[in-house]
């Protein structure tokens, strides 16, 4: 799994750090999304499919088979 955010959409909602906070954080002067983990491990695939499908602003893109 490959993950790919585009700061440009995100509006700052900070969904994804509440589900997955070992993948995503966020900026502490305009909250915009950090990737911390482009590829995370299986344990956390879940969250970070949750993250992705919850984003309001459609940020949040998983490629599933990279
Ligand atoms: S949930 Fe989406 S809009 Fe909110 S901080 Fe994360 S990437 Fe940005």
């Amino acid at each position: 799994m490959k993950v790919i955010v585009d700061e440009a959409k995100c509006c700052g909602a900070g969904q994804c750090v509440l589900i997955a906070p070992e993948v995503f954080d966020q900026r502490d002067q305009d909250g915009i999304v950090v990737l911390l983990e482009p590829e995370p491990a299986g344990e956390r695939h879940t969250a970070v499919r949750e993250a992705a499908a919850v984003c309001p602003a459609g940020a949040i893109h998983v490629d599933e088979d990279a």
